[in-house]
């Protein structure tokens, strides 16, 4: 069994109160053991952090040293990325070709666009004034930030915030989830074994919601608090935030539509939309989890779904064939299947898949759902499982109208070979994030983030190094006099 510690201030701090336990979910063996980190390793955590910020070490160097701290963690994690994955497959079931190939692959790549983002902050002189006048905004970080992060990618979606938050000066303190302890410790190991950062610069707690993770949003040494989770735990944060007016951005959930027009290239579309939809059990905010179909194309999309669904590999997530593990938890397994049966009692049918007989292990194969009322919970609602609904639409107008009929607005597609009107129903799809036939082309360059009840705020990009900066405007006047002498010359006697 690992044993996770916490790591404070550059040292690994073996837990001294209460522990929790991640699992195994394929085979149910316990894994890791973890501290619940409580008030005082959440002070001891901020205080670390404080003083890595406010000494300076860190956030007054040059970028690019900075970024040649970043380009060595990046190689490191590059170096242990297939323990790593194998590490991730076993603690949370995502299988481990998918974790080579995306999650720590792509966590390397936006290290390495993370380090050259520190060399690119920029502010702006504004060119319109007086030329004795300097009048300027500059960037500076935002101070230390809290790190919260799920379970689904729990390397990736540590990296999207460590890496912006660090590029732009930032101290941080990572709350792993309290699944995936030991995939995210084994993250910052990496980042204590490159020697490349000064201790403090970043800590690591493990611990559940409550106490761990309130203590961090509540502690006044807390800057910026990122989180990505679900929406209930993000409207949690953002009010708590509020009360002291802390930075807060939130990625939460999700209700992802793909929009299928009649003149869609059906087989490349349909191959799209299974694989998004069934990805690692649909346990991914984008993951494709309503079709919305052009009427006379309904029953040959539920027939290629099926079809496609009998055949995705799924098994032992060690296994380099296959695509489909476990459920992550027992938790998120009954979830799933709890909104299967509430489908059923809303109306929808079963096209492949439905309730299990069995519910002994954490293996949930695809179902897709037909026929589930538009306004009903199961098509409104985010499930974060392998749970298809395939509704049908008679125009453009109902298409839309479908698709947007959720609380969310994190990600959608459309699937048209017809330009016009793929830009049309993308631009009126009431989401942040849209793909046109395509699904999961996602790129550290661009930008993402969620409206409505899906968040607030951007990771990736620079616009997501942004949110990690506090500006400083600063206006600088070299004339000889002030420029309200008269008021004084005029003064009435
Ligand atoms: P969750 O909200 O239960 O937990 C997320 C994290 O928040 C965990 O680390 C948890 O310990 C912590 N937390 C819980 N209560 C807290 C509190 N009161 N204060 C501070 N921290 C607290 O979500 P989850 O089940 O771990 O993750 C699944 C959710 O994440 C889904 O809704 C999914 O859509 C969402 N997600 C969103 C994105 C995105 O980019 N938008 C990406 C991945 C996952």
């Amino acid at each position: 069994m690992i044993e996770v510690k916490n790591y404070i201030g550059g040292n690994w701090i073996a837990g001294s109160g209460d522990f929790f336990e991640s699992y195994n979910p394929a085979t149910g063996e316990t894994l890791s053991q973890a501290p619940v980190s409580g008030a005082a390793e959440v002070r001891a955590a901020v205080a670390a952090a404080r003083k890595a910020f406010d000494a300076g070490g860190w956030r007054w160097i040059k970028g690019s040293a900075r970024a040649a701290a970043l380009l060595k963690l990046a190689d490191l994690l590059e170096a242990r990325s297939r323990p790593i994955s194998e590490l991730i497959a076993r603690e949370m079931g995502k299988p481990v070709t998918i974790n080579m190939a995306r999650e720590v692959e792509g966590a390397v790549d936006k290290l390495r666009y993370f380090a050259g983002a520190a060399r690119f902050l920029e502010g702006h002189v504004t060119g319109s004034t007086a030329p004795e006048l300097w009048d300027m905004v500059l960037p500076e970080p935002a101070g230390v930030a809290a790190l919260i992060i799920p379970w689904n990618d729990p390397v990736d979606l540590a990296v999207r915030k460590l890496g912006a938050a660090l590029a732009a000066g930032c101290t941080a303190i990572v709350k792993s989830s309290e699944v995936t302890p030991a995939s995210t410790a084994a993250l910052i190991e990496a980042v204590h074994d490159s020697g490349a950062f000064p201790p403090g610069v970043v800590n690591l707690l493990s611990g559940p919601g409550q106490p761990t993770g309130d203590a961090r949003v509540d502690h006044p040494g807390v800057d910026k608090i990122s989180f990505t989770g679900s929406t209930a735990t993000g409207m949690r944060i953002m009010e708590r935030a509020a009360k002291r007016l802390a930075k807060v951005s939130l990625e939460c959930g999700g209700k992802f539509p793909a929009i299928i027009c009649a003149d869609a290239d059906l087989e490349r579309c349909l191959d799209a939309v299974t694989y998004g939809a069934f990805m690692y059990g649909g346990q991914s905010c984008t993951a494709c989890t309503r079709l919305v179909v052009d009427r006379r194309l309904h029953d040959k999309v539920v027939e290629g779904v099926v079809e496609r669904s009998r055949k995705l590999a799924m098994g032992d997530p060690l296994d380099p064939k296959v695509l489909v593990g476990p459920m992550a938890s027992r938790k998120q397994y009954d979830k799933a299947v709890s909104y299967i049966r509430l489908g059923l009692s809303e109306g929808a049918k079963v096209a492949i898949g439905g309730p299990p007989k069995d519910e002994s292990s954490l293996f949930l194969p695809p179902t897709v759902l037909v026929g589930a009322p538009v306004d009903g919970r199961v098509a409104r609602e985010e499930v974060f499982g392998p749970v298809l609904l395939i509704h049908s639409f008679e125009d453009e107008s109902e298409a839309l109208a479908i698709a947007n009929n959720t609380p969310y607005g994190l990600g959608g597609s459309v699937w048209s070979q017809d330009i016009s009107r793929a830009l049309r129903l993308a631009r009126r799809l009431d989401v942040a994030d849209v793909w046109v036939n395509t699904h999961y082309i996602r790129h550290v360059e661009t930008s993402f983030g969620g409206r409505h009840h899906s968040g607030l705020g951007r990771e990736l990009g620079m616009a997501g190094v942004e949110e990690y900066l506090s500006w400083k405007r600063l206006c600088i006047d070299t004339r000889s006099e002030f420029h309200l002498k008269s008021w004084f010359e005029g003064a009435v006697r």
